[in-house]
């Protein structure tokens, strides 16, 4: 059998639009997509584990990493140091997976030079308010963390012209669904189907 190449996918929105739970319940039901696993120098938050939201390493570790041009990509955001795997992105990708990087514009742009084919989508909030009140319930930063994030929110929003897809996240549902659509779409593409059904179509065709 032979295996198709996947795609690559980065995804990017500001901290507090519900990227992170739309990666999550696409995984959920779509057994072809794959999401990578960064490494950040950032601190633990309540209910993450390490291996599972991020590798978390030390600044050293990462900085011995980047010496060894072990990531496709890397960018500090927030303070913090973000980088995805090279090697695990090459394989999932041979393996015939589909693969989602969850990374920042600067990371984005960074791929995109590298691997052009990468379909990028943005995931907005519906406004301003709804950031705002999403970072707040969190519950786990201060007021001045989240001005701050805010700030960085509308910077990170301001790249949204250099992404493939926009998908708008005020009801969960909608955007899910819309970001199925953007996958199954990308799964139809001549190129792709081609591969896939070299039988059929060298039946059909005789
Ligand atoms: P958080 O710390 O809230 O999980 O993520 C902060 C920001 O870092 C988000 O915009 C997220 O997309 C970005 N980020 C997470 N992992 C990576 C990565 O590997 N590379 C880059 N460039 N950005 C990342």
């Amino acid at each position: 059998m032979t295996v198709t190449t996947g795609t690559l996918y980065i995804v990017s929105a500001p901290s507090g639009a519900g990227k992170t739970s739309l990666v999550k319940a696409l995984l959920d039901s779509e057994t072809q997509i794959r999401v990578s696993v960064s490494h950040t120098t950032r601190a633990m938050r309540p209910g993450e584990a390490d291996g599972v939201n991020y590798h978390f390493v030390s600044r050293e570790q990462f900085t011995s990493m980047l010496e060894h041009n072990d990531f496709l990509e890397h960018a500090q955001v927030f303070d913090n140091l973000y980088g995805t795997s090279q090697k695990w992105v090459e394989q999932t990708l041979a393996d015939g997976y589909d693969l989602i990087l969850e990374i920042d514009w600067q990371g984005a742009q960074q791929v995109r030079r590298l691997m052009p084919k990468a379909k990028s989508i943005f995931i907005l909030p519906p406004t301003q308010e709804a950031l705002r009140h999403r970072l707040t319930n969190r519950g786990q930063d201060s007021g001045e963390i989240i001005e701050r994030r805010m700030r960085d929110a509308v910077s990170e929003m301001s790249h949204y012209v250099e992404y493939d897809y926009l998908v708008i996240n005020d009801d969960f549902a909608h955007a899910l669904s819309d970001l199925k659509a953007i996958f199954r779409a990308n799964q139809l593409l001549q190129e792709p189907q081609q591969q896939r059904h070299a039988g059929l179509l060298g039946e059909l065709l005789v």
